[in-house]
């Protein structure tokens, strides 16, 4: 085969105990004879199962592709490797294994951040700079030591970084992705688990500006999911190391708390000159973050390209555009764009709801919530702000009728009958919703495919793979448990059921969370094209600035005081709202001038100044 092909076989997939070995037989190589496609780990007695080995040598390449079709468990991947690739592995699993091309280049007193798909190679980049994998430099069967390693990055800018590596001097503390998971690893409460971590000393002003406070002796196991993001960002920046690896750290954050983690890891780069490296797929936010960008780009599970670094501007402008101008290489056919002037409200659609002022309150000096009525539009995505623990879910659980409201204002839909659609005492609004809760807990024993088909009939038509199924990227995954999915697939699967389900409103709680970028930005287009094509009105509640942006015809901004009170403003036009919004949290927005994209303005610089005078946060 061509030198830049390469065969890729996903051992968790490949059974041929339940095939007829299609692939094997069908194989032109093999049916000539060669031993293209042979049976490894035949040895039963070591407990091995059979799986398929393909001879890169021999393999005819992409065009031929015939094993990847034949295979029933898409076990296969035959790719042609970009001709602009040039260089080799840092490192690859084993032969028909995942390989990955090039390495993120940490420099002291800088942040740096990769943007990317998962699978891509990222945590395997960053095991290889902690020192904990040992790169072969794609030469799998043989013998590499790090000296090998140091010759072939000799010249490069992390000559000093590995040479230190192989001399153990590099220390890493690292921020899991899953913070969920923590609480199975740890018992014991919030202070006895960042006591262990306070190396610098620095841990009393984060616990002050993470806000950890108030759940200081609160049991690890108690931690709603943003309390234990903050939680696992403080213990990694408390440590004294020289390099530090956050891999998300804005997942369950709204974004006040999202820029207050981002400007605690700029302060850790530049006021003591650590090197920072960053994951992460709310692009506002890296942008803020980060001093150089590594895009990360190929095949999920085959193989994964970190381009050189590029200055913050142009690797999101280049990602955003979907051609990497240095590689000369196009990750994506078409680009994300951004309006740069609000969207004019569309006039013409009819009133879904309209509902009262409502209050509701958890009992006496507990938190309590006054709704503005407003109007919910047919037909349109509601975009719905606002910090955390301000009542977003208490509102969403009222429209559901999970919750009762105490009381309920003047109706605007009262009819001369004195019919009201929401009654105190009686929260339903005679609308069926569709709810995808914030923290997604569908974990039974049950394969994805039987879980989809009893939400929907549709299940398996072409519509609904076209509109649903592709878009969420389902099919690899529909024959897997439940509870076997990662944080990303989980989510994948609970916006499809949200979305399968019939129902006369489509309430999504931070869609994004453990998404990565490209697939936010075809959850995006799944929701809105969705929600067009169906008539459905859906209410996105999310603080990734642009996913809202791309989703929303209006907002309903939340406000007030996060967990004592708040107020939910009737929707408005996203002007309007935006504005509103922004200006609560004091952030600014400025237009990229090459693309549009909305980039948050440094706090006091002349156009934030101007921008908060004038009264235009975000549409300026
Ligand atoms: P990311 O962090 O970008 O999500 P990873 O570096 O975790 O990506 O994984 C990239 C690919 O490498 C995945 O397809 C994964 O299955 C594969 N991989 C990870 N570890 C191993 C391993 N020890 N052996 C073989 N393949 C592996
Ligand atoms: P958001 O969705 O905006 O994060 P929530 O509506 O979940 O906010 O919660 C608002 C406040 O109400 C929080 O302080 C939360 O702790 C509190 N709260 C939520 N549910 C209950 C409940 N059942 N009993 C008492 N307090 C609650
Ligand atoms: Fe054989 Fe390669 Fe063709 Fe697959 S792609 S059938 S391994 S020649």
């Amino acid at each position: 085969m061509a030198d830049d092909s390469i065969a890729v076989v996903d051992l968790d997939r490949c059974q041929p105990d339940r095939c007829s070995y299609e692939c094997k037989n069908y194989c032109p190589p093999n049916r000539t004879g060669k031993e293209c496609i042979t049976l490894r780990g035949e040895d039963t007695d070591e407990g091995q199962p059979e799986q398929i080995h393909i001879s890169e040598e021999i393999c005819l390449g992409e065009t031929c592709g015939i094993c990847v079709e034949k295979c029933p468990f898409d076990a296969i991947e035959i790719i042609n490797l970009p001709k602009e690739l040039q260089n080799d592995p840092a490192h690859r699993y084993g032969e028909n294994a995942f390989s990955l091309y090039g390495l993120p280049a940490p420099q002291d007193g800088q942040v740096t951040g990769i943007l990317g798909p998962n699978g891509i190679g990222k945590t395997t980049a960053i095991r290889i700079l902690a020192g904990e994998l040992e790169p072969n430099l794609g030469r799998h069967d043989e013998d590499v030591d790090w000296d090998d390693i140091l010759e072939a990055y000799r010249g490069t800018e992390l000559q000093d970084y590995i040479a230190a590596v192989r001399d153990g001097d590099v220390t890493v503390a690292r921020k899991p992705q899953y913070v969920d998971q923590i609480p199975n690893t740890f018992d014991g409460n919030t202070r006895e688990l960042l006591e262990q971590t306070n190396e610098r000393g620095a841990l009393d002003e984060l616990v002050e500006r993470l806000s950890i406070g108030p759940v200081m002796d609160q049991s690890i196991d108690d931690l709603s999911g943003g309390e234990l993001q903050r939680v696992a960002i403080a213990a990694t920046l408390a440590r004294d190391t020289d390099f530090y690896f956050l891999d998300e750290i804005t997942p369950y954050l709204d974004i006040g708390q999202r820029v207050t983690a981002a400007r605690l890891i700029r302060d850790l780069a530049e006021k003591e000159d650590r090197s920072m490296l960053v994951i992460e797929h709310d692009l506002a936010i890296l942008d803020l973050l980060a001093d150089t960008l590594h895009v990360a780009y190929g095949e999920p599970g085959a193989y994964g390209v970190i381009t050189a670094p590029k200055s913050v501007r142009n690797g999101i402008n280049e990602y955003l555009s979907g051609y990497l101008d240095n590689e000369n290489m196009r990750i994506r056919p078409d680009p994300i764009e951004f309006e740069e002037h609000a969207p004019r409200a569309a006039s013409h659609t009819e009133t879904l709801v309209e509902y009262p002022d409502i209050t509701k309150s958890y009992g006496e000096g507990e938190f309590s919530l006054e709704v503005e009525g407003g109007t919910i539009r047919q037909n349109e995505v509601l975009g719905i702000v606002g910090p955390n623990g301000i009542g977003k879910s208490t509102f969403a659980k009222l429209l559901t009728g999970n919750l009762e409201p105490d009381t309920v204002g003047q109706d605007p839909t009262e009819t001369s009958s004195g019919q009201s659609p929401l009654d105190a005492g009686d929260a339903d609004l005679d609308l069926d919703i569709s709810y995808k809760p914030q923290y997604v807990t569908i974990d039974q024993h049950m394969r994805v495919d039987a879980f989809l088909s009893s939400i929907t009939d549709q299940f398996g038509s072409s519509y609904w793979n076209t509109e649903i199924a592709q878009p969420l990227q389902l099919e690899r995954i529909m024959e897997q448990n439940l509870a076997d999915l990662s944080g990303g697939e989980r989510q994948r699967v609970a916006i499809a059921a949200c979305l399968s389900d019939s129902a006369d409103l489509y309430l999504l709680d931070e869609p994004s969370a453990h998404l990565d970028v490209e697939q936010r930005v075809q959850a995006t287009s799944a929701i809105r094209r969705y929600a067009e094509q169906q008539d459905a009105t859906v209410m996105v509640i999310d603080h990734d600035t642009y996913m809202i942006d791309l989703l929303a015809d209006r907002l309903m901004v939340f406000d007030g005081e996060p967990a004592e009170h708040g107020r939910a403003g009737a929707p408005q036009p996203m002007r309007d709202g935006m504005n509103d919004f922004l200006a609560n949290l004091e952030v600014t927005f400025r237009r990229d001038e090459r693309t549009s994209r909305p980039r948050i303005n440094k706090p006091d610089s002349q156009l934030d100044k101007q921008q908060k005078t004038d009264g235009e946060y975000y549409y300026a």
